[in-house]
């Protein structure tokens, strides 16, 4: 069994899962294996680094530009703030990340997979220690091979303590997203930090270690369930990665070199892949490209930078192994001009999704108010009998003041006109003033008195104004005019 078909379903007559060992991938140089050194350095830049960003936004607030602050319940992003109340932002901003996602996948193929992802850029990086520490493909395959000895333990040592160290990395990075980083980061070297923070270092960084570790690519080919539904996004025209067997095929080792040889008469009668495996050998899933697309790929490229270095020394045009579209792949084939079509209808549609979404948040920020309010009937008792016939129901108001100074605000209930108000602990009458702390959440216990009224049930109008401010808080309560 080849490793390219252990990834096939068991209708294949092979099961879904088969334990073959991690792949050992060669190293390789070129264009792909460039960009994935500088996305993986923006990727863990911004993960590390982030959290360290400064913005001021006055006193008695975090200075952390990015910061979700667990105990304040409140999340900042540069101006930004969303309070718990606000959640639904949190559901914005998810739709935007997964139609991005699509949009990505539609136009590029897998390229979250192969170049973004936390997993491949873990994994990628894990994988470039062992390099170092064991050396590249061949040794590394050796060593895996090799009986065991002290030198053997102390080099699995070495490797699993630099992981370790990583891993930490990744822990400790993680938990600066929920605090002041500075701060966090010296308590946590200094051993001071509470011991639920390393409790989540620990998770994380221990994910970290066993996945990019140890299951590497399993994840892509049998965790992930993005990789098996990423497909439905794809049309002729999505980059993917391809083995063009209409120039590869035949194929065959080179017998006799090419050294002094004109390669047009060399490849002439056969095809120009050369069979040396190399595209094999530096794939990070360990999987054979040229027997067509598979689930195991993550589109990274690297089989391209591979081949096309193949392809230098015998002096063949690059890109035997393509990124590029299946469209392109077959004009190709049919000798007609390839072309990039990235405006289709559902790259249009996602771009449009992603313009809706994206105004609507920025329509709804824009326009917040800086105060909300919030009225809950309370329920035991739902109306009291007071003197003169009257009638008693409580009511919890909430008043959020999200602006950064204290508020003082007047409620009224203006409909009908006889209902009084009294805030427990504060004044009464048919006007109340309420204090709002800064950056706050305020609730007040307030009772209504009206008369009763035999059909039980009216509506109460609350009014909430403040001087200077052209913003009113109208609404209507249910007033229970019978008593319980
Ligand atoms: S086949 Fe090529 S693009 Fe796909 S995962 Fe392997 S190396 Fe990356
Ligand atoms: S690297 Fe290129 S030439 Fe070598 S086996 Fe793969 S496709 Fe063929």
């Amino acid at each position: 069994m080849t490793a390219a078909q252990d990834y096939h379903s068991p209708s294949e007559g092979v099961p879904f899962y088969t334990e073959k060992g991690n792949a050992k991938p060669r190293a390789v140089q070129g264009r792909f294996r460039t960009y994935k050194w500088w996305l993986m350095a923006a990727t863990l830049a911004w993960w590390h680094l982030a959290p360290f960003l400064r913005w001021d936004r006055g006193p008695y607030s975090p200075h952390q530009a990015i910061l979700i602050d667990m105990a304040g319940r409140r999340a900042y992003f540069f101006n930004i703030e969303i309070w718990p109340q606000e959640v639904y932002y949190l559901t914005g901003l998810l739709l935007i990340a997964a139609i991005t996602l699509f949009m990505m996948s539609a136009v590029a193929g897998r390229v979250w997979c192969g170049f973004l992802c936390w997993q491949t850029v873990y994994t990628d990086l894990f994988v470039s220690v062992e390099r170092k520490v064991l050396g590249d493909r061949n040794k590394r395959i050796a060593f895996s091979q090799a009986p065991f000895s002290l030198g053997k333990l102390g080099k699995l040592a070495l490797l699993n303590a630099v992981w370790l160290i990583i891993a930490a990395a990744c822990g400790i990075g993680f938990v600066l997203w929920f605090g002041d980083a500075p701060h966090l980061l010296v308590q946590i070297l200094t051993l001071q930090a509470p011991p639920g923070m390393y409790l989540f270092i620990g998770l994380i960084g221990g994910f970290c270690f066993l996945l990019a570790g140890y299951a590497r690519e399993r994840v892509c080919v049998y965790m992930c369930p993005y990789a098996r539904f990423q497909s439905a996004m794809f049309d002729e025209h999505s980059l993917i990665v391809s083995y063009e067997a209409w120039r590869g095929e035949p194929r065959g080792p080179l017998k006799g070199g090419i050294q002094g040889r004109d390669p047009k008469e060399v490849f002439q009668d056969r095809g120009h892949c050369v069979d040396c495996q190399m595209c094999v050998q530096a794939c990070p899933t360990g999987i054979d490209i040229r027997r067509g697309t598979q689930l195991a790929c993550i589109g990274c490229g690297l089989c391209v930078d591979a081949c096309n270095s193949v392809m230098e020394r015998f002096g063949l045009p690059r890109n035997l192994i393509s990124y590029d579209s299946s469209y392109n792949l077959q004009a190709r084939t049919a000798g007609l001009e390839p072309r990039l079509r990235l405006v289709r209808p559902r790259t249009l549609i996602y771009a449009a999704v992603l313009v809706v979404a994206g105004s609507a948040m920025l329509g709804t920020l824009l326009m917040r108010p800086d105060m909300r309010v919030d009225v809950l009937h309370v329920r035991v008792p739902l109306a009291v009998a007071v003197s003169g016939g009257r009638v008693r129901n409580g009511y919890d108001y909430k008043v959020l003041n999200m602006a950064r100074h204290p508020r003082t605000v007047t409620l009224r209930a203006i409909d009908p006109a006889n209902v009084s108000l009294d805030v427990v602990g504060g004044g009464s009458g048919s006007a109340v003033t309420l204090q709002i702390p800064a950056d706050n959440v305020a609730t007040f216990h307030i009772f209504t008195t009206s008369h009763s009224h035999p059909e039980g049930n009216e509506a109460v109008t609350f009014q909430l104004t403040e001087p200077g401010h052209p913003k009113v808080d109208i609404r209507n309560v249910s007033f229970m005019a019978q008593p319980d």
